[in-house]
């Protein structure tokens, strides 16, 4: 049966290899089925759609949105939905632009610590790409702030004022209707590391689709715990490994190895393709 990974990053966003790069390293893995699912931006997506048929990867639209649930960030990730609707491209360009407001306001609370760094730098290191905290971290190992990216994250862009300040992400509700509109589906990414089992069922009960059980910040027993809660709740499995290339992730060695099966990926088309149809027959 062939394996899928479901959760992968690319250079438009805070991945550091290109969307061919990726699909050829997924071929090699072994994958039958992935979705690159850059932070709040399907670029690279479209980049690879162009050619994944010939290197022989089922792709399927993705993208994790950075959304706000009760005035807290959560992830959310999105998968097969129609990627030329209005819906979807003006929610993620709005995203776009609030991660360039907020990566100025980042910079701004930087310098005032005395850090000499400037917007520009940031965005040169994100090299057209949707700009985030890793793009900053980098920066920062550069200049010598920091050794490590993670160090970057623990002295400075992990800290409460950093990670307090204003996002402008959408609401959660908004990307589940403009998900759904779009004839696409959604699911709770890397649960595990961010809530409580309680949080957990509120989340879903907003109307999301699915889990994400499977990434590897789970252990054997949440990878099961989320599992049987999505099987008795009736929603999707999801799973993937995070990737964001090799000199970003401790997750690399994860590609090719943290995937989900087949009949997860069949479900997931199957709740996209009926939403589709009911789409089509209501216009
Ligand atoms: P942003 O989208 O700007 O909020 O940045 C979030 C991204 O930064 C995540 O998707 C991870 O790739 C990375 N990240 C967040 N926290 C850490 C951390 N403590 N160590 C390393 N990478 C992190
Ligand atoms: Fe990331
Ligand atoms: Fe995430
Ligand atoms: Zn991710």
């Amino acid at each position: 049966m062939g394996k899928a990974d479901l959760h992968t990053h690319t250079d438009a966003s805070d991945g550091d290899c290109s969307a061919e790069f990726l699909l050829k390293r997924a071929k090699q893995k072994g994958l039958r089925t992935l979705a690159i699912t850059d932070h709040d931006t399907i670029r690279g997506y479209l980049k690879a759609v162009e050619i994944a048929d010939d290197i022989g990867i089922e792709l399927i639209p993705g993208v994790e949105i950075s959304c706000l649930w009760n005035n807290r960030e959560v992830h959310i990730l999105a998968y097969s939905f129609d990627t030329e609707d209005e819906e979807i491209e003006s929610l993620l360009r709005r995203q776009s632009l609030a991660r360039k407001a907020r990566m100025r306001a980042i910079v701004k609370k930087l310098q005032d610590q005395g850090v000499d760094l400037d917007y520009e730098e940031v965005q040169a290191e994100a090299y057209g790409g949707n700009i985030g905290r890793p793009h900053a971290a980098h920066v920062l190992m550069k200049k010598q702030y920091v050794r490590s990216f993670p160090e970057a994250f623990v002295r400075y862009l992990g800290k409460p004022e950093i990670k307090n300040i204003e996002t402008g992400y959408a609401e959660i509700t908004e990307v589940l209707s403009v998900v759904k509109g779009a004839g696409g589906v959604l699911s709770v990414a890397h649960p595990g590391p961010m809530y409580t089992d309680t949080e957990i069922e509120d989340l879903l009960s907003t109307g999301i689709d699915g889990i994400e059980c499977i990434h590897p910040s789970h252990n054997f027993d949440k990878q099961k715990k989320y599992t049987e809660m999505a099987k008795s709740a009736q929603l999707l499995v999801t799973g993937g490994s995070d990737y964001h290339g090799r000199s970003k992730s401790e997750y690399d060695p994860y590609f090719g190895t943290v995937t989900i099966g087949e009949q997860h990926v069949s479900a997931l088309l199957r709740t996209s393709e009926n939403r589709k149809r009911i789409r089509k027959d209501l216009r």
